[in-house]
């Protein structure tokens, strides 16, 4: 006897290297401004230590595997790939220590915060919620999550062709919040959970693609990924 009027929406989740079993997605935390060369293509700056931290979030059911096809979406004229590092938690936590952060790893992943950035900007500008610019369906691309419990990634080269044209490429170690800091420093404000994902933000080379288009992208250590964008619909 179902509880339910309809069939509830499946689990969101991606797969994990080397297990049959699936990594199981609770929230998507996504960090703006990460590294000093994208905000000041974004037109800011940042100053650490004077400007906190700031977060968007995706809805877990944005989530789109590595490898697809996605149609261009809706209501955008100027829709952007932001390739990230993703952070991919194990365990729960909450008010933790920037020293005791890694434990709270599982693993990583490569992510693509696809965003349509005119109405991002628009929103930006009039002081509105960023959420119809970066929370809507099939804008949090993921690849597999590779287990790496424990480990505080460092350093590690990040970067994004678009059919072949390298368009970024950065390293981890240019985060302006490390993986400590920012594992810790969500920790102020949320329970963390075990499945929850955290896209760190995106270097500089961001910019837009258009149906045709094929992406091709990769955290050195980590994981590769992939995407085709498709017609509109
Ligand atoms: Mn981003």
């Amino acid at each position: 006897m179902s509880e339910y009027l309809f069939s509830p929406p499946a689990i969101a989740s991606v797969p994990i290297r080397g297990r049959s079993e699936r990594f199981a997605v609770n929230r998507i935390f996504c960090a703006g401004r990460n590294y000093h060369a994208h905000a000041a293509e974004m037109g800011s700056s940042v100053n650490k230590g004077v400007d906190p931290p700031f977060y968007f979030t995706k809805a877990a059911n944005t989530l789109v595997p590595s490898g697809a096809t996605v149609a261009y979406p809706p209501g955008t004229k100027n829709y952007h790939y932001e390739m990230e590092l993703v952070i991919a938690l194990g365990k729960p936590g909450f008010r933790v220590s920037e020293a005791d952060a890694h434990q709270l790893i599982y693993g990583y992943a490569s992510g693509l915060d696809m965003t349509r950035r005119d109405i991002q900007l628009f929103a930006r500008e009039k002081g509105r919620p960023w959420d119809l610019g970066k929370d809507f369906e099939e804008s949090a691309v993921c690849s597999e999550v590779v287990p790496m419990p424990g480990v505080a990634l460092e350093r590690a080269a990040i970067a994004l062709e678009v059919n072949g044209t390298t368009r970024q490429s950065s390293d981890i170690d240019k985060l302006i919040w490390n993986v400590r800091e920012i594992i810790a420093d969500l920790s102020r404000y949320y329970h963390l959970q075990a499945g929850d994902l955290i896209y760190t933000g995106t270097p500089e080379g961001v910019g837009a693609v258009v149906a045709g288009d094929h992406l091709t992208g990769r955290v050195e250590g980590v994981a590769e990924i992939a995407l085709t964008i498709g017609p509109a619909e």
